[in-house]
This record gives structure tokens, sequence and C-alpha cells, in this order.
């Protein structure tokens, strides 16, 4: 197979993606570029990763002046960009501490020890933590076992124990599990379900959610890997409820694509890790410390939660103008810059119509068109994109139409 045979796979890779037949060389801002030259608008981020877009200036500058002093000294050592980070993370979270891993995976992982943890030291010898129907908390033993999607789990049994499945947005599901179950110790929750297809709970559920914590004595902990660090227009999407919950996880746009995570915690969950008790040989190592801290530093200075908030609520407004008279398009809904469009049939085909036209998305729980678009788009990329997603929408409508009726 010759190197430019972009399109196809190669046997000495696992065949574990079903990927598109492009393969991309560089990119600037919002745009992708192919090794033929064509341009994309990538809203989809590299899955909500890329949140200041390709090649931002003080990302770069950050991982070229750190790559040429220390990429890693392992956290046998005191590592000063680190402490700088998790003091920048703690107060934007406002949370206490954290403990950086290297993917969403590994900080929910943490989270998950954090709470069996806390739990055995309540003299709980079998704890449990619900999770809910639909959720996506990643493809590691444990983080799979929380997830709310058999498909993700089927063939990997036996699942880690010690989960209790509930409903999304449905508190008095909890409290009937808080009736029947003394072993809980910990809610694990999306604050919105990104990969379940941008599902939006009702207003008022992390909340309600706090609240039934504090009454059990749970755990609130929320895995914002997708929807924190200004995606959802706050810094984390609990701060649009108000709720400081006890644990967060965060990963996906923290090094703008250089693998870092982090797991917060607040109040007595701030104690329960001591010496010993968890590490990462990588987590936290001086490379991805000094990108992070490019990007926490980018995001205050310009402001993006709010430039993400006001974004997201244009281009709903504008969906929500365009599209939701078609009969195919059921819902549309997201906040800040995690949009979701979900339509009557199985779409995962305007995936490639869109790349074809030059437009990077997504289509996840298979109707639902998922844009995760870069934070840093100006006025006229939102336009762009919106107008874009619009007619393409609307024409896989009409085709779908004039489909149906000449069967
Ligand atoms: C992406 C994602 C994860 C998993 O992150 P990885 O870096 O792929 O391990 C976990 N939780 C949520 C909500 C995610 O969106």
């Amino acid at each position: 197979m010759s190197a430019t045979d972009a399109g196809a796979e190669s046997p000495a890779l696992m065949n574990t993606y079903g990927r598109l037949p492009v393969s991309f060389t560089h990119g600037d801002g919002v745009y992708l570029f192919d090794s033929e030259g064509r341009r994309y608008f990538d809203a989809i981020a590299g899955i909500g990763v890329n949140a200041l877009g390709h090649s931002h200036p003080a990302v770069t500058a950050a991982i070229t002046e750190q790559a040429g002093k220390l990429i890693h000294t392992s956290n046998l050592y005191h590592i000063e960009l680190q402490r700088q980070l998790a003091e920048k993370l703690c107060a934007v979270a406002a949370m206490d501490n954290c403990f950086f891993g290297n993917s969403g995976a590994e900080a929910n992982e943490a989270a998950i020890k954090l709470a069996r943890l806390h739990g055995h030291g309540q003299g709980i010898k079998s704890p449990a933590i619900i999770v809910m129907e639909n959720s996506f908390h990643g493809r590691t033993m444990a983080t799979l076992s929380a997830t709310g999607n058999r498909k993700i789990q089927a063939g990997f049994e036996p699942l880690v124990q010690g989960f209790v499945r509930a409903p999304y947005s449905d508190i008095a599901a909890l409290e009937n599990i808080a009736e029947n179950n003394a072993d809980v110790i910990a809610v694990l929750v999306e604050p919105l379900q990104g990969e379940g297809g941008v599902i939006v709970p009702h207003d008022g559920y992390l909340r309600e959610l706090r609240e039934l914590c504090d009454h059990q004595g749970w755990l609130l902990m929320l895995d914002e890997v997708q929807s924190g660090l200004c995606r959802s227009g706050h810094w984390f999407a609990c701060q649009g409820e108000a709720v400081r919950p006890d644990v967060i996880t965060t990963a996906k746009a923290l090094a703008n694509g250089v693998p870092i995570s982090a797991c917060l915690a607040s109040g007595d969950a701030a104690t329960v890790f001591a010496q010993g008790n968890h590490g990462s040989t990588y987590g936290g190592n001086p490379l991805a410390c000094a990108a992070a801290l490019a990007v926490i530093n980018t995001m205050q200075e310009q402001q993006l939660a709010t430039r993400a908030g006001e974004l997201g609520a244009r281009m709903q407004a504008s969906f929500n103008e365009h599209l939701g008279d078609l009969e195919l398009v059921t819902d549309i809904r997201g906040r800040g810059l995690m949009l979701g469009i979900e339509l009557a049939v199985p779409c995962a085909e305007l995936v490639v119509r869109a790349m074809q036209q030059g437009f990077l998305i997504n289509v996840t729980a298979g109707n639902t068109v998922r844009l995760l678009p870069p934070l840093i788009m100006d006025d006229q990329q939102a336009n762009e994109l919106s107008e874009a997603l619009i007619t393409l929408i609307k024409d896989f409508a009409a085709a779908y139409s004039s489909r149906a009726a000449s069967t």
C-alpha cells in the first residue's frame, strides 16, 4: 500500500474504527486541509477536542517552547506547570483539587475509584454508583461498565460490578433506588449526554440531583469530559444551574489535542485519595500542562464560555427558524456549541454528503446530527456553518420525501 493511499486502512492497524476516506495534512482555525489541498470546515473539532481550532498560535507556541525544555519527568517529582494548571483549573471550575490523567476514560476511572474508596471509608463493603441509561463514560473496563449502551459492552463481559442503572433526567427513579439500595455512595452523570445524542435533561435536573445527593449523603459526580471547558456556554455545564458537584471529570478540550484529563474534587471528596491510592506515569506531564495552560488562558482572555453560549443560541434559533417546520426534523437541542438536530430517520449518510460539500459533522445515536465546532468561530463562520447545515438537511428531507413518494 502506498503512502498516498490515504483512503485505505493498513493491515498493521487493528480494525477498531470505521473511518471516512479522507486524511488531513494541516489545519488552520476552523478549517482542515486534506492531502489534495481541499478545505473542510471542521464542525466536529476532533470530537470536541479542538475547542481553539487547529494550529492555534498560543497552543503551538506553548508546545514548541515546552518541548524544547522538558517533556516528561514523572510524578516522582514536583512539576511546576502541573501545580499552576491545577490551581487555574480549580479556580475556573470552583473545585478544590484535581488529579491529572491522559484521557476522558481515565478521568472517570479516577472518579469511580474515588467514590469506591469514599464508600469503603464509610464502612460500605460493596459500594455502588448510580449511572444512567444512554450514557457514555469511556471504553476501559470500568467506564464501559458504567456506560449505558449495550453495544459498547457486548462481548466484554464479565463487566465491572457496582453500578446501578437509572433512566436519565428522572429524579423519582433515583429516589426509588435510594429507598431500596443502602450501598449507593455516588451518582455519575453527564450534565447533558453527548454520545447518547446530545440529550438535554429537564431544567433544574442538576439542582435536584444536588439536593437528592445532599439528602442521601451521595457524591454528585459530573462527567464533563465533553460538556466542560466552555463548550456548554459556561466553564462547566453545572455552573449553568449554579450547582457545585463533589467531582467533575473533564478532558476533551483541555489541551486542544495534547492528551490530558482531570478529575476534580470539592469538599470531603477532595480528601479521599491519599498517597499511593492512584497514579499515572504520564498524567499531568510538563508538555500537556503547558498546552492546557495556554488553552485555559486563551479561553479566559477571549471569554469563550460566553461566546459559545451566544453563538450556540444564535445557531439554534436559526435551525429552529429554517428547519423547525420540516416533518423529518423531530428535535433541535443543545447547550452552547454542543448542538444536536434529531431526525425521524437514520441519517448517517449526511456525514458523507456534508464532507463532499466541505463540512465535517458527526451523526450520533443513529439519527442525530451532532455539531461540536471550535469555540473560536467568528460570526461569519458560524453563519456559514448554519447555512450549510440548513441546506444539507433540507435537501436530505426533500430527497427523503420524494424517495418515500416513489415507493
Ligand atoms: C469522550 C467521552 C469520554 C471518553 O473520553 P476518552 O478520552 O475517549 O477516554 C467519557 N465521557 C464522555 C462524556 C465523553 O464524551
